[in-house]
């Protein structure tokens, strides 16, 4: 397994996650795998399920453990905590 199949089975299983709508935690907090290029990556990441459907809708971003990083090359968009997203370059 290569960085990009990591990654493409990370977005595949977030993408089932996300579509079960599911609750979250007490502050609405869905925990999603990390899209990184690690293929030993183990790590969630935990953000509103808002926030990554919208990351499904550009279709050029990644969500990620903070100071992980996406397969292609990206830039970091936004750094939250233990979250970062990483948006492809243009
Ligand atoms: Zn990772």
């Amino acid at each position: 397994m290569d960085g990009k199949t990591h990654y493409v089975a990370a977005r595949r299983e977030n993408t089932r996650i996300a579509a079960a709508e599911p609750a979250g935690d007490a502050q609405s907090l869905v925990e999603f795998e990390c899209e990184c290029s690690n293929i030993t990556c183990e790590r969630s990441v935990k953000v509103p399920l808002y926030v990554y459907r919208r990351i499904l809708e550009s279709k050029d971003q990644v969500l990620l453990q903070a100071g992980h990083h996406a397969p292609t090359p990206y830039r970091t968009i936004v750094s939250m905590g233990l979250m970062s997203i990483e948006e492809r370059r243009v």
